[in-house]
C-alpha cells in the first residue's frame, strides 16, 4: 500500500475516451479511468472513491457493455483487463476475473480436455462471463465454475467472500450477482490441473496476453491473438479440435470481429421461441442504418458501429427493434447488452 499517494490518484487515468474500453467502440472521454492489476489495489480504490464521494463503474473487456457518448465526470470507470491471473490451488485452477474467457479454452487444449473448447474466441473476461453467465451452444460458463470469491460492495471492509456455484442461481444468462452490489474477484474453476508442463504453458499464455493485451478492447486484435496461440499449439504437436474449428468457422461466417460490435444485443425470448435475430430478419429490418449504426446484414440480432457511430444511434436502432417486435410479436425483448 502507498501511503502517500491515493488509490484514485495513483490507479486513475485522466481523461480518457471509454470507446478504447469497448468492443463498440463507443463512448466519450471519461474523467477517471482505472486498471487495476490486484484484488488489493480494487479494494483501496473502492474506499478511496467511497472517501471522496465518487461513484464507480467496473467492467471487464467491454464487449457487452454500450458505454454513454457523455459520461458522468464524478464516475470512476474500473477496467480489469490488466486483472489476469492463474494461481494453482491444490489440484485446481483459480482465474482471476480479468482473464478472457477465451484463454480458458487454451488451457483446456493444453490439458487434454475438450470442456473448455466453447470458450474459444467467445469475448470478453471471466467476471463478466460469471456475471452474464456467457454461453456458446448448449455449454455455459456455470458448468465449469466450482466457487466465485467476490467483494460485496455494500460493505464496509470490502473483504473477500465466497460462494459455492450451487448457490450463484446460474440461469440463460443469469446470475445471483445481478441482483447484489457484487464484484466478482475470481473463480475456482472444477477443471483438474494436468500436469506441470501445462502450468508453465498457462504462464507463458498469460504473460503473451499480457505484452499484447493492452491494445484496446479491439475485436480483430482478440480474434488475431487466440488464433494465433491456437495456431502455435498445432505447431507443438496440439492440433486444434473439429469443435473449436467449427467455431472458428461460424464467428467468422457471422463477420463477428469484422466491425465495433458488443455481439448480440437482445436477450432471446424462449417462452416465444424464435431467436431474436429471426424474428429482426422477419421485420425485414436487417441492414437498417441510422448515423454511423446499423442493423447486421448478416445477423439480425447484432447492431454494429460501422462508421464512427454514437451511443445515441445505437439506442435509436435498439429502440426501433424493440417497438417493431412488441407491436408484431406481441412481447417487448429484453436487452443483453448493459447499457451504462
Ligand atoms: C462479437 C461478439 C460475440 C459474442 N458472442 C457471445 C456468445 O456467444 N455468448 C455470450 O454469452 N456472449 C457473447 N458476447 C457477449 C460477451 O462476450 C459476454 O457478455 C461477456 O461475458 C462480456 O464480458 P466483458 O468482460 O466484455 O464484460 P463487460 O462488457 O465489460 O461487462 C458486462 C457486465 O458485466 C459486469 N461485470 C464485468 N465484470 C464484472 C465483475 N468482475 N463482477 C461483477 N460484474 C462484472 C459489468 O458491470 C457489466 O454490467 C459476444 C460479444 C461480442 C462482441
Amino acid at each position: 500500500m502507498n501511503l502517500h499517494t491515493s488509490a484514485v490518484d495513483r490507479l486513475c487515468l485522466r481523461n480518457i475516451p471509454l470507446s478504447s474500453f469497448s468492443t463498440y467502440s463507443i463512448g466519450g472521454a471519461a474523467n477517471y479511468v482505472a486498471l487495476p492489476e490486484t484484488a488489493e489495489d480494487l479494494v483501496e480504490l473502492y474506499q478511496d472513491c467511497e472517501k471522496k464521494g465518487l461513484a464507480w463503474y467496473t467492467f471487464g473487456m467491454g464487449s457487452n457493455i454500450l458505454f454513454p457518448d457523455q459520461p458522468n465526470p464524478e464516475t470512476v470507470f474500473i477496467s480489469l483487463k490488466k486483472f489476469t491471473e492463474f494461481k494453482v490451488k491444490g489440484d485446481r485452477w483459480f482465474v482471476s476475473a480479468g482473464t478472457p474467457m477465451s484463454l480458458l479454452s487454451l488451457l483446456g487444449l493444453s490439458g487434454n480436455t475438450d470442456i473448455l473448447d466453447f470458450t474459444f474466441l467467445l469475448p470478453g473476461c471471466l467476471g463478466a462471463g460469471i456475471y452474464m453467465n456467457a454461453k456458446y451452444n448448449q455449454r455455459e460458463i456455470c458448468d465449469i465454475i466450482d466457487t466465485v470469491y467476490y467483494i460485496d460492495l455494500s460493505s464496509k471492509t470490502k473483504s473477500v467472500q465466497s460462494i459455492p456455484s450451487a448457490e450463484c442461481k446460474f440461469a440463460y444468462k443469469q446470475s445471483i450477482f445481478q441482483h447484489h452490489p457484487w464484484l466478482i474477484v475470481g473463480a475456482d474453476l472444477n477443471i483438474p490441473i494436468h500436469s506441470e508442463e501445462q502450468i508453465e504453458y498457462v504462464s507463458s499464455l498469460v504473460t503473451a496476453w499480457k505484452e499484447r493485451g493492452n491494445h484496446p478492447s479491439s475485436l480483430p486484435h482478440f480474434f488475431s491473438f487466440f488464433l494465433g496461440e491456437a495456431h502455435a499449439l498445432a505447431g507443438k504437436g496440439i492440433p486444434t479440435p473439429q469443435s473449436m474449428l467449427d467455431i472458428i468457422k461460424y464467428r467468422t461466417s457471422k463477420r463477428h470481429f469484422d466491425y465495433p460490435s458488443c455481439g448480440s444485443v437482445f436477450k432471446n425470448n424462449y417462452d416465444y421461441g424464435v431467436a431474436t435475430g429471426s424474428l429482426v430478419d422477419q421485420l425485414n429490418l436487417k441492414g437498417t442504418e441510422y448515423g454511423g449504426a446499423i442493423i447486421s446484414p448478416h445477423h439480425g440480432n447484432m447492431i454494429l458501429n460501422q462508421n464512427h457511430a454514437k451511443a445515441s444511434d445505437v439506442l435509436y436502432l435498439i429502440d426501433m427493434i424493440t417497438e417493431a417486435i412488441h407491436k408484431q410479436f406481441g412481447f417487448v425483448p429484453e436487452p443483453e447488452i448493459v447499457l451504462v
